[in-house]
């Protein structure tokens, strides 16, 4: 909490700087409540310089002891078999990319029950060593056994980046690590690179309106997490074996505290999947109504793919949640992407952005979608879109 000096003078000034509502005046002296997050925004404030941040617990690290680009690939479970999810493969050739600029290795770390079967693949997506914890105690997510194996491995070997996926799993654990490593986090990155030799992690900021470059020159690991589909996967070593780690780590007291009961799997949802579809076709608030959205789904049925929607159309009630491509919905990477009636804001091409060839119907030449692009057509999509069908038909 921000320490307020017996200098205070009552004066006022700081508690209309607080964008926490955290400071008010008692007996005309400022007193800081828990909702403040030392910011730090009311310390110039203040004119008797009767402000400060507690100084820091962390210690700056000498950044030369830490070496490697590590990445957290998840296992996954359908209720049926395991298997790597495919975004671990995703951030291991990114990861491959980020660790050949510093001339270091690239590490996988895995960690489940029965995991070896997967070496041989995330060998072959660019991994020199796979850090390998595998025990029927860890056949199930745990927070608590997960991110204390985690956390060994780190502390053990000092990687200089860790990245996660941003699945339920790893926005679960890499906050959890971060905070007892004491490093910074940076979630849902969009681009990953290297500069100076810090990690340059770029995502969406302020609502998405501007990208953000995000750096953490003092502290070690520099951690990441990033969603699926956003870097493409990438065998860069076909019949490559990497060394395997092997880690025995027995589970912490703490693990104890959570029993897994009962588990329930939902049945696979029919039709392809949004974030793994080849063909997606996404409507918006152009496309208005029921009527418009069918012709989506005709156009999706004629040619494999699913159906999508923007947030407008879908607080329309035009799509179901699930459907909403962007930045707070679905990352996807299809072959072929067409908007419809889509205007192109920030928030939804960052979730389209990685799509082969893009195509937009729009009937305002001026639209920001036909910025990204390959193909546009100006004009009315409920007119096009019939007339395409009618094509495809032939
Ligand atoms: P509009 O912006 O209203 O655009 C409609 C377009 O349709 C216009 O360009 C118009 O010219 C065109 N049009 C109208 N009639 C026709 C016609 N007959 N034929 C052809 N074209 C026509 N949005 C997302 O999509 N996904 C997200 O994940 C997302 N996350 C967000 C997160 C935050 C924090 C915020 C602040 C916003 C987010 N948004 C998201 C909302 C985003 O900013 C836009 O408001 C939204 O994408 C607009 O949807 P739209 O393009 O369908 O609607
Ligand atoms: Fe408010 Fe930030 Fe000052 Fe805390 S440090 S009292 S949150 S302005
Ligand atoms: Fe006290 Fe400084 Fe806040 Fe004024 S600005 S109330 S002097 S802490």
């Amino acid at each position: 909490m921000i320490q307020i000096s017996q200098k205070c003078v009552g004066c006022g000034k700081c508690t209309a700087a607080c964008p926490f509502g955290a400071l008010s005046l008692v007996n005309r002296k400022a007193v800081a409540s828990a909702a403040c997050t030392m910011c730090g925004a009311c310390v110039s404030q203040c004119p008797v310089g009767a402000l400060s941040l507690p100084a820091t617990t962390a210690v700056k690290k000498d950044l030369s002891a830490y070496k490697g680009v590590w990445v957290f690939v998840e296992v996954g479970n359908n209720g049926q078999t395991q298997h790597v999810r495919s975004v671990g493969y995703e951030l291991l050739s990114k990861g491959r990319e980020l660790a050949n600029q510093v001339g270091e290795e690239l590490c996988a770390v895995i960690i489940g029950s029965n995991v070896s079967p997967f070496f041989a693949e995330m060998s072959q997506y660019g991994a020199d060593k796979i850090y390998a914890v595998d025990s029927p105690a860890y056949a199930q997510y745990n927070t608590a056994a997960y991110a204390n194996a985690l956390g060994t491995l780190i502390k053990k070997y000092n990687p200089s980046v860790v990245l996660f996926p941003s699945t339920f799993i790893g926005r679960d654990l890499s906050p959890r690590l971060a905070a007892e490593l004491f490093v910074g986090l940076t979630a849902d990155c969009t681009g990953l690179a290297i500069k100076d030799g810090n990690l340059i992690q770029t995502r969406p900021a302020f609502g998405g309106n501007i990208m953000a470059d995000i750096k953490c020159p003092d502290y070690r690991p520099q951690m990441a997490t990033v969603r699926p589909n956003v870097f493409k996967k990438v065998v860069s070593a076909p019949g490559k074996m990497a060394q395997v780690v092997s880690e025995m780590i027995p589970l912490p007291a703490e693990a104890a505290k959570v029993r897994v009961i009962s588990t329930h799997f939902d049945p696979p949802a029919s039709g392809v999947k949004l974030d793994e579809a080849e063909v997606v076709i996404a409507g918006g608030r152009g496309m208005k109504n029921k009527a418009g959205f069918d012709l989506l789904e005709n156009l999706a049925a004629k040619l494999g793919g699913t159906v999508g929607a923007s947030r407008a159309a879908i607080d329309l009630g035009l799509k179901e949640k699930d459907k909403q491509i962007g930045q707070s919905g679905v990352t996807i990477a299809a072959k072929f992407y067409v908007a419809c009636g889509i205007s192109g804001a920030v928030q939804h091409v960052c979730g389209i952005e990685h799509s082969d060839v893009i195509v937009g119907i729009n009937k305002d030449a001026n639209a920001p979608i036909f910025n990204v692009c390959k193909y546009g057509l100006v004009g009315d999509a409920t007119q096009i879109l019939p007339k395409v069908l009618e094509q495809l038909k032939k």
